[in-house]
């Protein structure tokens, strides 16, 4: 690539990159888009705050019973022993008593309810004796206790969720608690893709001879559209500079991000980083990593670039490596996720030289009350079989050799990530 592509640092092009780094230099350049709407709470499932939601009122809106029981004036209850009240009346959650507790008196109570006046206390039903219009509560009660104090989730002005969180079903409830319809949330990115080669077939037609189907975009697919993105599917591009271009360019017209797969080796159909490098600014890495060696980053006039390798499995560890989170980050949230690493034992023997971050394709289990991983089938980087079947990426850090079966490994689970 060029030397003045302006694409951070002369230092973001070397000749190889570990993951760590080729991440942090990715999100030292990307600002979010910016840009929100107003919608329908249902409708912002996924979705990203743009604002913080402040509570309108006291989540709950009044003290009321956790509990079945009745509802007394701790005042009324002796040092020691038990006691003696009159029931005057029943509290229901939405219709509560409208009258005061009285010294002596007790008002039956259902979860829920509001505390009526005068009392503090709520006494747990099963522990009681009810003689007549009487209960009797025995000794070791608490002032106060079995209440919901008004605003204990939440008190009327705090910030319920901050700006940047993707919402959720709790969020949704959360909202939904405060009485609140509609939501600001960041708008969605636009993602334009295509995919790359000559080889490639649409599918739902015969394959001649040396065609294979074009799966990547249907990956893609799939993953764009879980993150809510708004896709613009851009079909295959032929191994031919000029359609290239004029896909980028169609492309950086209408699309927050560019993402290709294919042609970004340095085989002689390989155009795509130079492209990028003549069209815009790019940074080509060759990535310290297995598989997905080589990616290549840039800009495209008001679009990010991500050039993804074109092994199917290789696209797949580097969009959920760094296009996910940049896509994210893009779009608002903060902080972003933390991806954990989970210890596990290893059941398998795996070959690996130092030197490259591999994930490999692997399906953790509990066996023997111990939690185990094994590779999930062959790991070629274009055999999506054995992606289906697992359930985590088997993470081995650069500096790592051989595993042996018995061995402890790192594991990153697709649930949540995938
Ligand atoms: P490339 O990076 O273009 O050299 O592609 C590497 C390998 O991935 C080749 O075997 C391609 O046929 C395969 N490949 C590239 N793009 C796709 C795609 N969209 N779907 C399936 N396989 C692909
Ligand atoms: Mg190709």
């Amino acid at each position: 690539m060029s030397q003045d592509s302006g694409c951070a640092a002369p230092s973001s092009s070397p000749a190889s990159l570990t993951v760590d780094a080729a991440r942090r230099l990715i999100f030292d350049r990307l600002t979010p888009v910016g840009g929100y709407e107003r919608i329908a709470l249902r409708a912002a499932l996924g979705r990203i705050l743009a604002e913080p939601v402040i509570a309108p009122c006291n989540v709950p809106a009044h003290d009321n019973s956790a509990m079945d029981g009745y509802a007394i004036r701790a005042d009324d209850l002796p040092e020691s022993g038990e006691a003696s009240f009159q029931v005057v009346g029943t509290a229901y959650a939405g219709r509560g008593f409208s009258g005061i507790v009285g010294a002596g008196q007790a008002v039956r109570i259902m979860t829920g309810a509001v505390v009526p006046m005068g009392a503090d206390t709520i006494v747990v039903q099963e522990i009681v004796q009810t003689d007549g219009d009487r209960v009797v509560v025995p000794p070791g009660q608490r002032r106060g206790q079995n209440l919901r104090r008004a605003g204990e989730d939440l008190a009327l002005g705090a910030i319920a969720l901050p700006a940047g969180k993707r919402l959720g079903p709790a969020e949704l409830g959360l909202v939904a608690s405060l009485g609140i319809a509609e939501v600001s949330v960041t708008r969605r990115l636009r993602v334009a893709f295509f995919s790359t080669g000559d080889e490639l077939a649409s599918i739902g037609r015969p394959l001649a001879p040396g065609e294979v189907y074009d799966s990547n975009r249907y990956t893609l697919f799939g993953a764009l559209t879980r993150l809510g993105c708004d896709l613009l599917d851009m079909g295959v591009i032929r191994d031919e500079p000029e359609s290239m271009e004029t896909a980028f360019r169609e492309a950086a017209r209408h699309a927050d991000v560019i993402i290709t797969t294919g042609g970004v080796s340095v085989g002689e159909a390989d155009f795509i980083r130079d492209l990028m490098a003549r069209l815009g600014e790019v940074s080509f890495w060759k990535l310290e990593i297995k598989p997905g060696r080589p990616m290549a980053f840039g800009r495209l006039g008001s679009a990010w670039m991500f050039g993804l390798p074109g092994n199917p499995v290789a696209v797949m560890v580097t969009f959920y490596q760094f296009v996910q989170d940049a896509l994210l980050h893009l779009g608002g949230l903060t902080p972003l996720p933390e991806r954990p690493l989970v210890p596990a034992e290893c059941a398998d023997a795996i070959r690996k030289q130092p030197g490259r971050r591999e994930f490999l394709r692997g399906r953790l289990s509990r066996e023997d009350g111990i939690w185990k991983v094994r590779l999930s089938g062959a790991q070629g980087s274009g055999i999506l079989r054995s992606m289906s079947e697992a359930n985590c990426f088997i993470v081995l850090e650069e500096t790592r050799g051989n595993v042996a079966p018995g061995d402890a490994v790192s594991v990153q689970l697709f649930d949540g990530l995938i």
